[in-house]
């Protein structure tokens, strides 16, 4: 057998790294969504919300300044006096050329300057502006109006906003979120190191196993809690071993009894053709009386042979093309072939077999069940006996027995005798010419078209052995 060479996985290839990366992956994406989508989705709200508030402010502003009379400095200043604290961090009026008019913010001296700002442009333009950033922690927002009255521009306002408040609002949230992540960023790792460290330490186990067994430790068996597809996994592969292991001991045990039993008549040859070779004084009938003994072990060792085919094309189990064959034209075949056998035993045969009963089965396997099944009722018989075949159609069943008047089996031997090579009398089945194999392959042909056989005893004496077969449907009698 080729050994097989197992390579230890490496870091990239092994479950456990493919296992605890993609579980990192997922959480990682996981954890990127939770922190943007909820601070992206507020700060859109907050814009939202400071758009409208100073849009509204601006328009406020710009409905008290719009009148007949324009804009100038002094009438700006009453207005925004009557009009009191905006709550705003800058109101600016400008005049329709964008000279600042009036500011809040004392502090950038922009009053008779340019207002040089885009929204203000924007607005002098006629249309409404607004923008709003969020850096620092804070929200800076600036809204631009124009100011009209009866569709003339009369200048613009601006106001302008930072709010740190609602700012550190959605630092709050960013921070809460960040350690809700790191949490569960800790908690997902360690369940992931620890469910893959379980998980590779039984495949381990498993492998550990498997190899074991191959290297043909067949006792070995996993033992694993639980009752995952894993455990399930190691039930299997236990029950696998049971039956290799029990198919390797039987092999070995056969081998061993086949390699005896060829031993056997191997020896007797050799002993037979080292006396003719070394003794120069051997009679003619002398080696004519060795050489007839040679050809009977020979021919032993051929019947011997054979059997051992049969039984090596039955354990292949390839695939029969079985049919409905008549038990009464096959029993009739043996009972010619084996009337001289028993005529010369003095043992009187006797079928009974209805015509029209069939089984599936090849024609020649049949044969070689009942010829086994008869001969051996006839080997293993008295002068006088007799040896008697019936087969019927029996509760669903095709029932073919084969009964005799010979020696009998022992109790303590019955269960055996289906074993191969095993002879309850090992001195009559050699002179009988037996090789213990043909039960085994009576058995096993009749398995392997889904029949049986079994033994039993019969009282006075003699047994009988009860081979059944499915009823055969098509061209069958039922
Ligand atoms: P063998 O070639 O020795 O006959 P089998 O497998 O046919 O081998 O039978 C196994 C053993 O069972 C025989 O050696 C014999 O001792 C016993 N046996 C089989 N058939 C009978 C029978 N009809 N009556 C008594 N003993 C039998």
């Amino acid at each position: 057998m080729e050994p097989v060479v197992t390579q230890p996985t490496s870091f990239w290839q092994s479950l456990r790294t493919k296992y605890v990366l993609t579980y990192l992956v997922i959480i990682a994406a996981v954890l990127v969504l939770l922190n943007t989508y909820p601070v992206l989705v507020s700060q859109d709200m907050v814009f939202k919300s400071k758009q409208t508030s100073l849009q509204s402010q601006a328009s406020v502003v710009a409905s008290a300044l719009a009148g007949p009379e324009g804009l100038n400095r002094e009438g700006v200043g009453r207005v925004m006096e009557v009009l009191g604290d905006t709550g705003l961090s800058r109101v600016m009026v400008t005049d329709p050329s964008g000279v600042v008019l009036y500011d809040t913010s004392p502090a950038s001296g922009s009053v008779g300057r340019y207002a040089l700002l885009y929204e203000v442009a924007q607005a002098l333009q006629g249309r409404d502006e607004f923008c709003s950033d969020y850096t620092a922690g804070a929200f800076h927002s600036r809204a631009a109006i124009p100011v009209t009255y009866r569709g003339m521009t009369l200048g613009a306002v601006y106001v302008d906003e930072y709010d740190a408040e609602q700012g550190q609002l959605l630092v709050g949230i960013q921070q809460t979120l960040w350690t809700i992540s790191l949490v569960i960023a800790v908690v997902a790792t360690t369940l992931s190191l620890i469910f893959s460290q379980a998980l590779t330490r039984r495949l381990g186990q498993l492998l550990r196993a498997i190899r074991t067994v191959r290297e043909g430790e067949y006792s070995h068996r996993v033992r694993m809690r639980g009752k995952d597809e894993l455990s399930r996994l190691a039930g299997e592969f236990n029950a696998l071993t049971d039956r290799l292991q029990t198919t390797e001991e039987v092999r070995r045990r056969f081998v061993s009894d086949a390699s005896h039993e060829l031993k056997t008549p191997l020896s007797s040859i050799r002993l037979l053709t080292d006396s003719i070779l070394q003794n120069d004084s051997i009679d003619p009938e002398t080696v004519q009386e060795f050489v007839g003994d040679i050809g009977d072990e020979a021919a032993r060792l051929q019947r011997i042979t054979e059997h051992l085919l049969t039984l090596t094309r039955l354990d292949a189990a390839a695939p029969v093309t079985a049919e409905p064959v008549e038990v009464a034209g096959v029993a009739q075949r043996v009972e010619h072939m084996l009337e001289p056998l028993a005529r010369a035993a003095e043992v009187q045969l006797r079928l009974d077999v209805p015509e029209g009963l069939m089984v599936r089965i090849t024609r020649d396997d049949l044969y070689q069940i009942l010829f086994n099944l008869v001969e051996n009722g006839i080997k293993y018989n008295l002068p006088g006996g007799r040896v008697e075949l019936y087969a019927q159609d029996w509760g669903g069943k095709v029932v073919i027995m084969v009964e005799d008047t010979g020696v009998g089996i022992p109790e303590e031997d019955i269960d055996k005798v289906f074993d191969r090579f095993y002879r309850v009398d090992k001195a009559r089945s050699r002179a009988a010419g037996g090789t213990g194999l043909g039960l085994s392959i009576v058995q096993d042909t009749a398995r392997r078209h889904g029949g049986d056989v079994t033994v039993q005893r019969r009282t006075p004496e003699g047994s009988r052995f009860v081979v059944s077969f499915p009823l055969c449907g098509e061209g069958g009698r039922t």
